[in-house]
């Protein structure tokens, strides 16, 4: 098989590279490792869900010095389609230092604000508005009772019924994954679309990526291999696997050596009122008072979801279903301040080794966030705050509360959780730490660019998927001009 350019992954980086170039008229093609599948297939049991849409079932672990467990989705719009649809621009100041860290051209905020602008309007983002479900509604409350920033949170949701099951892919196509509106609009744009190809290796001829080669996961042709050339191949597979398959195919400089990740401790607060917490959308408050070095919002609660976060504090009254309907889960979450790095598998479970070192910041950060936290939802009324972290004990008064202003969560009995990884292949025009230049393409080859959450320079300190896909569209832009005066040019 042959193409002009060939798009490897569907989630939010390569599903804005293949509509934008697809609608700039060239011929693309998408390989995505994961399997296709309908909003009729959407919002079954979490089981199931994680089983069909998400990397390795969900139990992708981080080692490092706090062990951390992440997940990220392995089907047709990637992540996006078991996210939950938060939606931040990050502050301007944070661009500006990276353009100052990593000497990144094109990308202040005046730089990507049409960007930032055109994907909030192609995915309708939005408040959820009023009456809020009741565990966002007591969430307010104690950010009132703080006096502390904050506020509702836009999602690219627009018209979510409540069903919470975003993490189960949204049975109502409220929330705009790739696969409901942008990545079919490609495919009308021409863009051949793949599911079931997993990308194992670049191809090489020289220092040009002629292709790639990928493994069929699926039908009858499961188990073969086979070879697609391209003329330009845009590497979107996500954070771990991008610079996996870099690796694999010899790329090495700067790859997979500075991820990035934002750590969430999760909290589970019980209130004298009914919450019915898994009845309604997670909890849409997010506390910026401490922002960028914590964050603080709601979290997923399912049955199942809170047997895991209270599992680490065993307590016999969570096993009483009444008293889980008094409950409801918040995070609290840091910048990410520490460093990782990626590896391709060595022992051929295709499965990433990920590292991350945790830095004492990070920890003072969890700490005095969790301390806050603890106090707002008290605040709200909550009786009982209970980290999911092993053995801490909870919190049930002001003075619970204070005592982690004052020092540090023990980091051996941390149980933390991510679905924000990044950076770890940088983009910018610092050659030394940067794999690509500030526009994706990967120094050292030619033909070859990346264009997704991989090529953040550093932490956006907020949720990452606008600003994916804000870079995503302005890199594509670029080559399309850039092959406009290449044609042109005499
Ligand atoms: C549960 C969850 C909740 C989240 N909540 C939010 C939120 O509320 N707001 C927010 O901004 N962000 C959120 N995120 C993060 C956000 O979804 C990601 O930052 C974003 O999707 C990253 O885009 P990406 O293109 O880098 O990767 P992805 O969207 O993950 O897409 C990568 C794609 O590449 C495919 N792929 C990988 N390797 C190969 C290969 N070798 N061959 C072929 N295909 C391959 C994968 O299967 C996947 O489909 C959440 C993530 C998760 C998992
Ligand atoms: S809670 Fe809203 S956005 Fe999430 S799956 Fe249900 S309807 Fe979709």
């Amino acid at each position: 098989m042959k193409t002009d350019v060939l798009v490897i992954g569907s989630g939010a980086g390569g599903t804005v590279t293949a509509l934008t170039l697809a609608e700039g008229g060239r011929e693309v093609v998408v390989l995505e490792e994961g399997a296709r599948y309908s909003t009729a297939d959407y919002g079954r049991t979490p089981t199931m869900a994680m089983g069909r849409m998400f990397r390795a079932r969900g139990m992708n672990p981080i080692m490092g010095s706090v062990p951390v467990a992440y997940a990220e989705g392995c089907c047709v719009g990637g992540s996006t389609e078991i996210n939950s649809g938060f939606w931040s621009r990050p502050p301007a100041d944070l661009l500006a230092h990276w353009k100052y860290e990593f000497n990144l051209a094109d990308a202040s905020e005046s730089d990507l604000i049409e960007h930032y602008g055109w994907a909030e309007r192609e995915l309708g983002v939005g408040l959820f508005g009023r009456p809020w479900p009741p565990s966002t509604a007591v969430f307010d409350r104690g950010l009132q009772a703080m006096g502390w920033k904050g506020g509702e949170q836009p999602r690219a949701a627009p018209g979510c019924s409540n069903t919470n099951t975003c993490a189960q892919g949204c049975p109502t196509a409220a929330k705009q994954g790739m696969s409901v509106q942008l990545l079919p609009r490609a495919e009308r744009a021409g863009a051949r679309v793949l599911a079931g190809y997993r990308v194992e290796r670049l191809l090489r001829a020289g220092a040009r990526i002629r292709g790639v080669r990928a493994r069929i996961l699926d039908g009858e042709d499961a188990g073969r291999r086979v070879e697609i050339a391209a003329e330009h191949v845009f590497v979107c597979c996500g954070p771990t696997e991008t610079p996996a398959l870099l690796r694999r195919s010899g790329i090495t400089h700067a790859v997979g050596n500075t991820l990035g990740l934002h750590p969430y401790l999760k909290v589970v607060a019980r209130f004298p009122e009914i919450i019915d917490a898994d009845k309604s959308v997670m909890p849409l408050i997010q506390v910026k008072e401490f922002s960028p070095d914590v964050t603080m919002g709601g979290a997923y609660f399912t049955p199942g979801h809170a047997a895991v976060m209270l599992n680490e504090n065993p307590m016999e009254e969570a096993r009483d279903r009444e008293v889980r309907r008094h409950m409801a889960a918040y995070y609290v979450g840091v910048r990410g301040t520490g460093r990782g790095s990626v590896r391709p598998s060595w022992i051929g479970d295709g499965l990433p080794r990920i590292h991350y070192w945790m830095s004492r910041e990070d920890v003072t950060n969890l700490s005095r966030g969790f301390a806050q936290m603890s106090r707002l939802l008290l605040a709200a009324g909550a009786e009982v705050v209970y980290p999911a972290s092993f053995g801490l004990p909870p919190v049930r008064s002001e003075a619970d509360a204070r005592a982690w202003l004052e020092r540090d969560l023990p980091w051996t009995d941390l149980a933390l959780q991510t679905v924000h990884l990044f950076s770890s292949c940088p983009i910018g025009e610092r050659p030394e730490r940067c794999v690509a230049d500030s526009f994706g393409r990967v120094r050292g080859v030619t033909g070859l660019s990346i264009n997704d959450a991989s090529m953040l320079p550093d932490s956006p300190g907020v949720n990452p998927q606008a600003t994916v896909m804000a870079m995503a569209r302005r890199n594509a832009l670029e080559f399309l001009r850039r092959a406009a005066r290449v044609v042109v040019a005499p």
